[in-house]
């Protein structure tokens, strides 16, 4: 597609804004039926997440109905797994579909591939009105054509009003010769007849008025040589016999939008014509251009919301969900990425979204995509649940690595880790010293803190708490300090020499619970460990 991306002719002035909301306000007393259209072309980039969501959330507000709609005509790009993937996808993240191909509805099928017959019944209207015409060109043809223009200067080499009555097509042949052709099988497609001079526009409830020249319009192409509508074709025709009111999606479809424009004013379908809300693009964390796959590997952050194995290199990329994000947290970082609710509130669920959110309040900027936002997202939506929850976490990850630990001792963990996990596997990852002593120690902790002094008062230390019956926080705490006490070293000299016997770490969750849920045992073990390994440092 050439198409430079059209710019809104005017800003949105507050007239236009007032007719602008009154066009969308008018909506609200028509059912909203928007739909999420998805090409089964590989995993559901998180991007296509936010516009379903998007959608589902006009809906939901509305009390409207969202369809899941998948768009499968291009039968080269099809990946087997994929449309399995994206109904998946929305499961996981809550998003729910009304109507569709897992749910069915009033206007099955709803994989466009079964519905072939439907758009040959619909552009065969276009023939006989004069709005579209068979193209009998071959490869070389078209490819004679576009040197030709080439090495004429010209800067446009599409088929269109200016080329195509030098073409190979049913405007150019006699009636008979076109007949003929069809007859006896010659290869077509059917390409849509754009008007030469004329400017086409739409008002965008994101962007305005959006206006571009028909002279910018190729010709088309409807019906492909295998049969199988454009996605051109099949998303009006569907959109129009879906009875979608609202067209939800992402910005690279702008450049699109004015001949579908143009379509539905061929099929007289005007008043019926959907509102269209372009999104506006995901851009990389630094906010230079648009965020892809590759940025998003090279950054180490996950674009799938689930583990996606593309079949043809078998490689594996790691979804959010396997990356240990939760879907709620995910959500409310997507509604944000375009959206804003106009107030100071940041935490919102799925509910207090679908009656936020507006499409008015979805800016024409680029969103930047802050991961570091997505987990600080995914750390309050942690923080907020209840330790019975998190201990699930931490309790899978154990039953992997085939560890057994008692739901008491769990939960203890999960209440001094709970404030310093970003994703669900750090319970495990950031607290395996629980489970496993410490191989090594923190070198940078050990060069610094680990002397003379640190060895006398671990020393006496272990032996004191060995004496006790069972090792609390607070007894581990008041013999540390006796300790020190009688030794005459300050406390505080000492603790990080004390956190990295135990942990092996230079950080972690509070030292004297740590300590409580170790056992008594089991630090007077790894004391005596390190006071054995480090003398010989
Ligand atoms: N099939 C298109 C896509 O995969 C849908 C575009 C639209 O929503 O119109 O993005």
């Amino acid at each position: 597609m050439h198409l430079s991306l059209p710019q809104p002719i005017t800003g949105r002035s507050s007239f236009e804004f007032l007719t602008f909301a009154s066009l969308f306000l008018s909506f609200k007393m028509k059912d909203v039926r928007v739909r999420f259209a998805p090409s089964p072309t590989g995993a559901l980039h998180i991007g296509g997440v936010r516009t379903a969501l998007y959608n589902y959330l006009l809906a939901k507000q509305f009390k409207g109905t969202l369809i899941l709609r998948i768009e499968d005509t291009d039968q080269t790009r099809f990946v087997p797994g994929a449309e399995e993937y994206i109904t998946q996808s929305l499961a996981w993240v809550g998003i729910q579909i009304d109507e569709g191909v897992t749910v069915g509805g009033p206007h099955e099928p709803y994989r466009q591939s079964e519905r072939k017959s439907i758009y040959n019944e619909y552009v065969q209207k276009l023939l006989d009105s004069g709005h579209a015409y068979y193209a009998f060109d071959t490869e070389e043809e078209l490819e004679a054509m576009r040197d030709r223009l080439k090495n004429a200067g010209s800067s446009n080499q599409q088929y269109s009003a200016t080329t195509r009555m030098i073409m190979n097509n049913s405007l150019t042949l006699s009636e008979a010769e076109t007949k003929k052709n069809l007859e006896e099988g010659v290869n077509y497609v059917v390409r849509l007849k754009v008007p030469d001079d004329e400017e086409v526009s739409l008002q965008d409830l994101i962007r305005g008025e959006v206006t571009v020249h028909s002279s910018q319009i190729d010709d088309k192409v409807l019906i492909k040589s295998d049969g199988m509508p454009t996605y051109h074709l099949a998303n009006v025709v569907d959109d129009y016999l879906m009875k979608i009111s609202h067209v939800i999606r992402g910005e690279e479809w702008l450049p699109s939008a004015p001949l579908h424009v143009l379509l539905y004013r061929f099929f007289g379908w005007e008043n019926d014509m959907p509102r269209f809300a372009h999104l506006p693009l995901l851009l990389k964390p630094d906010g230079n251009g648009k965020l892809s796959k590759r940025d998003a590997d090279k950054m180490g952050f996950p674009i799938f919301p689930l583990n996606w194995t593309d079949p043809k290199t078998e490689e594996l990329a790691k979804g959010f969900r396997e990356s240990g994000y939760l879907p709620e947290a995910l959500i409310n970082f997507l509604a944000f990425l375009g959206w804003n609710p106009g107030t100071t509130q940041e935490i919102f669920s799925m509910d207090e979204l679908a009656q936020a959110f507006s499409l008015e309040r979805i800016g024409k900027a680029g969103a930047r995509f802050d991961i570091q936002k997505a987990q600080w997202f995914n750390q309050q939506y942690l923080k907020a649940k209840s330790d019975e929850m998190l201990t699930e976490y931490l309790l899978n990850s154990l039953r992997q690595e085939n560890i057994t630990c008692s739901t008491e001792k769990a939960l203890k963990i999960c209440s001094i880790m709970k404030e310093r996990v970003t994703f669900t596997q750090d319970f495990w990852e950031h607290g395996k010293f629980f489970f496993h002593a410490p191989t090594s120690y923190d070198e940078q902790v050990i060069a610094k803190k680990w002397n003379e002094d640190a060895v006398k008062v671990l020393t006496m230390f272990s032996q004191e708490i060995i004496k006790t019956p069972t090792l609390s926080a607070n007894l581990a705490k008041e013999l540390l300090e006796s300790v020190t006490a009688k030794l005459g070293i300050g406390t505080g000299k000492i603790l990080q020499a004390l956190r990295v016997t135990i942990t092996g770490n230079a950080s972690g969750p509070d030292l004297m619970m740590t300590m409580e849920i170790l056992g008594k045992e089991e630090v007077a073990n790894r004391i005596k460990h390190a006071l054995q390994t480090l003398k010989t440092v």
